[in-house]
């Protein structure tokens, strides 16, 4: 069975995506996560464009990675200059990635109108950049940018770029479709003359303009493409890239072809929803293999059939890629994936018992409410708990306070005060600060520090706040998520309310009882 080698690009093509934004934190959670599921390559941004990519890179250097190979991405010297006087290069060298990847221009009149060089300096620029890099001792990768547009204008020219990149020394030669304009059979036919031509591994880059990202890449690969970019959740400017999950599964499920292990194509769906909640982006539900209800069955006849035998509605195992069938009118919907949840936890579920089923039934409120639990496992272990009765909870609120003030001079200060019973003791604190989550954080763990010393060990590490759809037509309600660490661990928790106050003291209350909950255990 041949392999598939998966270059992940979420965090540079991925973070064009209109309304994406990564800090530098949430693009090293990204490449952990990415890494733990055992991607090839992660293309972690161009230091030469922004001081965020560079600082990404730079907080990479002391974190090891334990399967991906990161890599940096930036463009092929500029016109007329030595590669060693070009700061872009530098950069890449400087960022001691164990992989560079470069773009340059394989459309002629990208050469003679964008850049505004000649045909000839195009191609020394991409033999010359490569072999610089090559020269640092870095595996190279280079991205034919707008490959198949050029190729359809100029092949003879277009040719010529990639054999440049390939006498620099390039490791793997990547097809690009940068404006998604093309069609499957044209890069078919296209890959099948560029292998005639070209001794190196090749890769294919796709992008989405069409919805036909996922289907080209699978084209070129069929072709004997080995090295498939893109992204997770199809992000990217415009329509987007490629989709890497839709694509790994396919190629696990349909086509034969190893990826990244069977034991990770089951994590998709939680790694799709995780990414997805990092970069503040609302995956579909329809979304192919990995979305909510790409297995979930609503029409009775549907819903029979089902029962008598699932290969009647659904073309693979809902299970091979970490989901789970739903028959959304049925008395069994769905407890499969909760006693699941239950036994990674250690809790004893039995999926006929009545708990498992007023579980379900809650779970769907909650997730009616706007609650979404992939993104916060510490809220949704504390829900389980709390309706087995497995725990007492730490303390009650019996009331809090939050203001905001807006100064004369400007300054905006804010203060909380938090009223609590701690086994039968009242407590109360009061702080003071710039915001009221900061505060009324600080309050709560300034009122339990007297009983729970080891609190002051944990903070929060980060906050997100997303205005959901009004579906039942009242007021815009809000999910909070927290995200709390100490020094063994991250966990995630969420709330969900009108009030934005109210949806963070939720998932404050979660992060606080769960640390408790974790040193007990
Ligand atoms: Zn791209």
């Amino acid at each position: 069975m041949s392999k598939i080698i998966i270059y992940d690009t979420t965090l540079r093509d991925g973070s064009q995506t209109e309304g994406v934004s990564y800090t530098v934190s949430d693009k090293v959670k990204i490449t952990q996560k990415l890494d733990e599921l055992g991607i090839h390559y992660i293309e972690g941004g161009w230091p030469g464009s922004n001081p965020k990519d560079k600082e990404f890179f730079e907080v990479m250097k002391s974190k090891q990675l334990k399967h991906a190979k990161l890599a940096a991405f930036g463009s092929t010297r500029r016109a007329n200059i030595k590669p060693e006087d070009d700061a872009n290069l530098n950069e890449l060298i400087a960022s001691a990635t164990p992989t560079v990847t470069i773009f340059g221009k394989s459309w002629d009149l990208h050469v003679t109108d964008v850049i505004k060089t000649t045909l000839e300096e195009n191609l020394k620029m991409i033999q010359e950049s490569v072999a610089f890099l090559k020269k640092a001792k870095r595996e190279v990768f280079y991205d034919a940018e707008h490959f198949f547009d050029g190729f359809k204008k100029n092949p003879r020219y277009a040719i010529k770029t990639i054999q440049a990149a390939q006498a620099g020394g390039a490791d793997c030669i990547i097809l690009c479709d940068t404006n998604g304009g093309t069609l499957p059979e044209e890069i078919t036919k296209i890959v099948k003359e560029v292998k005639r031509k070209i001794r190196k591994p090749l890769g294919i880059h796709t992008h989405n303009d069409q919805d036909l990202a996922v289907a080209n890449s699978l084209a070129a690969i069929n072709v004997g493409a080995v090295q498939v970019q893109g992204t997770f959740n199809g992000l990217g400017e415009r329509c987007g890239n490629a989709d890497l999950c839709t694509i790994m599964a396919i190629l696990h499920t349909k086509m034969k072809k190893k990826s990244i292990d069977e034991k990770s194509i089951k994590q998709l769906m939680d790694s799709a929803y995780y990414i997805a909640e990092i970069s503040n982006y609302n995956l579909q539900n329809n979304h192919a293999f990995i979305g909510h209800s790409a297995f979930a069955h609503k029409g009775g006849v549907h819903i029979d059939a089902m029962l008598k035998n699932p290969l009647a509605y659904e073309h693979i195992n809902p299970e091979l890629v970490g989901n789970h069938r739903r028959l959304l009118t049925s008395e069994l919907a769905g407890k499969m994936p909760i006693v699941l949840k239950a036994q990674k936890m250690n809790i004893e579920l039995d999926k006929n018992s009545p708990e498992a089923k007023a579980i379900m039934q809650e779970l769907q409120e909650k997730e009616y409410q706007g609650y979404q639990f992939e993104g916060a496992d510490a809220s949704f272990e504390l829900f389980m708990k709390r309706r087995l009765k497995l725990y007492q909870p730490f303390f009650h609120l019996d009331g809090f306070k939050v203001y905001t003030e807006r100064k004369i001079d400007s300054t905006v200060a804010a203060g909380a005060t938090v009223r609590l019973k701690v086994n039968g003791n009242d407590e109360m604190a009061t702080c003071e600060g710039h915001g009221p989550v900061e505060v009324l954080d600080r309050a709560l763990r300034t009122a339990l520090g007297r009983f729970y010393p080891t609190l002051k060990d944990m903070h929060l590490s980060d906050y997100k706040v997303r205005v959901l759809d009004t579906k039942a037509g009242t007021g815009a309600k809000v999910r909070v998520l927290i995200e709390s660490q100490d020094q063994h661990d991250s966990w995630t928790t969420v709330g969900v309310h009108e009030n934005v106050i109210e949806a963070s003291w939720e998932a404050l209350v979660d992060s606080i009882e769960y640390k408790l909950l974790k040193e007990k255990k």
